[in-house]
């Protein structure tokens, strides 16, 4: 897996570079082959990690596993919004976020919330958005900044949220907006205003849809739109500037902290329940 002679293009300025360079000798960037780990990580996120369908995957698998994990919840609730929803219980040892768990402390939870859902019809309108958008995302910023960028917007919905109203919230509605928000930046600069117009209309008409429905956290939409718009102006787009080494290693670390978050959630909650 890692190379240990030989070139590699260097991800900061695309030139030619040995492997075992300490600096670029053209742009100066440190470590370009990053050990000779670079062409495996490039390798990794994108050939063979598709992340957008890693988002997926995992909302997908975390929203059985919290059916599974309290089965006496799933007919408890009534409503058409609230067909086969999760129970409370399972949702917070998987790492809902909200008042409670930002007051202990449990910052991960800003992160692994994104993952989870409320409802069949909650994790379908997101996906569905998810696997619209996040393409279209992948294509125009690299795969490995659009999962950080994802990432980054559904915390900072959450992170609005916790600070605002401290209710208990789940979903990748706010990160998908952070999507919305990223490819409007893209249409602006590259002056594509039909693009533009038409992903305005749809957040325009999801964040109002936010307010029609009811129980669904509009702080956390309108911090993910922030944070998407603002992680987007600090990143590149793919045609001018490949994706640095440095992105493709935040995106597993996000991976990494994610599950591991995940984990600390389900300890810490079945503790809680354990000493009870
Ligand atoms: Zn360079």
């Amino acid at each position: 897996m890692r190379q240990s002679e030989g070139s590699i293009v260097c991800a900061e300025c695309s030139r030619l570079v040995g492997i075992n360079e300490e600096r670029c000798p053209y742009c100066g960037a440190w470590r370009p082959g990053l050990f000779g780990w670079a062409p495996f990580l490039r390798s990794l996120v994108g050939a063979r990690l598709d992340l957008i369908v890693l988002i997926t995957g995992a909302c997908l698998t975390l929203y059985a596993l919290a059916l599974l994990l309290q089965p006496e919840a799933i007919f408890a609730s009534s409503g058409f919004l609230s067909i086969l929803s999760p129970g409370g219980r399972a949702l917070y040892q998987l790492g809902m976020t909200g008042g409670i768990a930002w007051e202990l402390g449990w910052w991960w939870t800003l992160l692994t919330a994104t993952y989870l859902h409320g409802g069949l019809l909650h994790i379908a309108f997101n996906v569905m958005w998810i696997r619209n958008l996040g393409p279209a995302a992948a294509e125009v910023y690299g795969p490995a900044r659009t999962f950080v960028l994802f990432n980054v917007a559904g915390a900072a919905g959450f992170l609005l949220s916790n600070e605002m109203s401290g209710a208990p919230t789940i979903g990748a509605s706010g990160a998908i907006f952070g999507l919305l928000a990223a490819l409007i930046v893209y249409g602006r600069k590259r002056g594509s205003s039909v693009m533009t117009q038409q992903l305005w209309q749809w957040a325009i008409i999801l964040g109002i849809f936010g307010f029609i429905v009811p129980s669904v956290n509009n702080w956390a939409h309108g911090g993910g739109f922030a944070g998407g718009w603002v992680a987007a102006h600090l990143m590149g787009f793919s045609d001018e500037h490949r994706e640095s080494t440095r992105v493709l290693l935040a995106a597993l670390a996000l991976i990494a902290v994610t599950a591991v978050g995940i984990g600390l959630s389900f300890y810490n909650v079945t503790g809680i329940l354990l000493a009870e």
